[in-house]
């Protein structure tokens, strides 16, 4: 992205003109795996905290999807935390 651009960019969500170009990372499920990737550019809205991608940045993405996020071209990896949503269901009938 030129400078032209990035001063013109504007969030698509609520029409702020405080995006900044930032790296950010985001989980995406591939089958029944958790991935996460990193370093994606992406520009972040100060006002709202809406995430966009530019259209090559998102054809990046589906080329890493396409090819299956083998494990041993893998950074690190993380273990996360599993709940279930009923977890955070206030249990009824029991008062
Ligand atoms: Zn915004």
């Amino acid at each position: 992205m030129d400078a032209d651009a990035r001063a013109a960019a504007t969030c698509a969500s609520c029409g702020s003109a405080d995006v900044e170009a930032r790296r950010v990372r985001s989980a995406f499920w591939h089958d029944d795996r958790l991935v996460v990737v990193e370093d994606i550019p992406a520009l972040v809205c100060g006002a709202c905290g809406e995430h966009s991608y530019e259209d090559y940045t998102v054809i990046v993405l589906d080329l890493l999807r396409g090819g299956g996020f083998p494990a041993d071209k893998a950074r690190g990896e993380l273990r996360a935390a599993v709940f279930s949503f009923f977890d955070g269901v206030a249990e009824k009938g029991e008062s």
